[in-house]
């Protein structure tokens, strides 16, 4: 049977699947985007004409304002960011940290928990309490912070846009329409913005409001369908209230999270009972249930996918020191494609499998990649101390779940030749304090930590 050769380029963005319906092996397989599976049709009741009609009354809106806002003063969150943006703010400074605060913690609030980001909110404002000193820092430093938060691209946006702020004058622009050209803020993070730190009267549009504002209506149209989204946003564009916009959007966006949840909503205690059509419903039909809105739409389909990840370590002797200056192991590690899954971040070398590759493949994949992309030609060299399967871990991103085989390479410097970093592939050995200090993806620390837990029960050492 032919060999299969481990790809050692740096990855395309875009995948591929093969005739055989395998994907061909490379280095680094997580980075693409995977594609969704389209999404079935649902059964809607209303055609994209019904949709667009929809609209509050003006003695709807009103109730809807005031039975909202009374409710959210009394039951709102302590959370640290509104307790900046609901601060003092009389000078153009102090407005400015109240638009870094909504910003920071909106983007750290996208698909992670609120009790998840609080802890990561607070030390992220003591590291850099204002826009000014967070474009000061380097990737390397806000990965580090980011760690553990996944969806890291959000991070680099939040870099990115805080230099753009920085370079145009230092000043956050002030209305929802200047903000949307800020690297990283879209639709909703400008309505956040604008409307919290700026009072300008604009809606905020995200899953909880969709779900609000479903079943204040009863649109049981596709909630992630265009259509339905622009209509939810120009719906919550007429219920926005124009002396609190900022308080008004928390308070709807507070209701979703809190009282009006996707399955087990509180009706009972909830403030804009008297004004939901969705709870009107069930009580006319009993089989009706105010969870039918919006429409259930079918989760994508997860990819399966296989690597390989070798913690490749280096122990240093007087014979063969690695380039630097340092004594002891050192660890290579590898850093990820500047675009795609985890970019720009850094990870153990890694090659994507296929299902049924066993421990024989496997390594000759990995030997593979180490040879060509890094120079480590292992098995003509004396220089194997030992080779340990370490153990598996399942990882799982939105839409991949991958399961990772973790083994730890261990290789003495004497008598290795390794290539230089010439750019095409960045690469680099450090020693374990700077590795414990690096900005790695919950995957790679999870994998490292296996290997020290590894190491701590190993009794005797397997050889290869
Ligand atoms: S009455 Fe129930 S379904 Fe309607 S908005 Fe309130 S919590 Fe949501």
């Amino acid at each position: 049977m032919k060999k299969k050769k481990a790809n050692n380029t740096t990855p395309p963005i875009t995948d591929t699947i093969t005739k055989s319906n395998k994907r061909p092996r490379r280095a680094c397989q997580l980075q693409p985007k995977p594609e969704p599976e389209p999404e079935p049709e649902p059964e809607t009741t209303f055609t994209i004409g019904d949709i667009e009609d929809f609209k509050f009354r003006v003695e709807e809106v009103t109730e809807i304002r005031t039975s909202l806002l009374t409710w959210y003063d009394i039951n709102k969150r302590d959370l640290p960011w509104r307790r900046i943006s609901e601060g003092e703010a009389n000078t153009d400074d102090e407005i400015d940290r109240k638009a870094y605060a909504v910003w920071v913690s909106e983007i750290m609030l996208q698909q992670t928990r609120v009790q998840t980001v609080i802890d990561y909110f607070n030390k992220w404002m003591v590291k850099w309490p204002t826009v000014h000193h967070l474009a000061q820092a380097s990737i390397e430093e806000v990965n580090e912070m980011w760690a553990g938060l996944g969806y890291y691209r959000r991070a680099r946006f939040l870099l990115e846009g805080a230099k753009m702020v920085v370079e145009e004058g230092g000043k956050f622009p002030r209305s929802v329409n200047d903000l949307r050209r800020v690297k990283g803020i879209g639709e909703y993070t400008a309505g956040a913005i604008a409307s919290i730190a700026f009072k300008e009267a604009v809606p905020v549009v995200d899953g909880n409001v969709i779900r609000v504002i479903a079943r204040l209506k009863t649109i049981s149209a596709n909630p992630k369908d265009k259509t339905t989204i622009k209509s939810i946003w120009r719906l919550a564009g007429q219920l926005v209230d124009g002396h609190r916009p900022g308080d008004f959007n928390q308070a709807v966006m507070e209701l979703g999270a809190t009282l009006c949840t996707p399955s087990t909503p509180n009706c009972s205690s909830c403030p804009v009972s008297s004004q939901c059509s969705a709870l009107l419903k069930t009580k006319n039909d009993p089989s009706a249930l105010v969870t039918d809105y919006p429409t259930k739409v079918a989760k994508v389909k997860q990819r399966h996918d296989y690597s390989a990840v070798t913690v490749v370590e280096i122990i240093e002797n007087e014979q063969g020191k690695v380039n630097t200056s340092d004594s002891g192991s050192k660890f290579l590690i590898v850093k990820r494609p500047e675009e795609g899954l985890l970019a720009g971040l850094w990870e153990f070398p890694s090659v994507s499998l296929n299902e049924k590759d066993d421990l024989v493949t496997r390594r000759r994949a990995v030997d593979d990649f180490l040879k060509n992309s890094f120079g480590l030609n292992i098995n003509r060299s004396s220089s194997i101390v030992s080779r340990d399967e370490v153990g598996e871990y399942v990882h799982i991103f939105t839409h991949i779940r991958l399961k990772m085989y973790i083994e730890l390479l261990v290789l003495r410097s004497q008598d290795l030749h390794r290539k230089k970093n010439k750019g095409l592939m960045s690469f680099k050995y450090v020693d374990s304090e700077t590795l414990a200090t690096m900005g790695l993806s919950t995957g790679v620390r999870k994998a490292y930590n296996m290997v020290q837990k590894f190491r701590q029960n190993k009794s005797s050492p397997i050889s290869r």
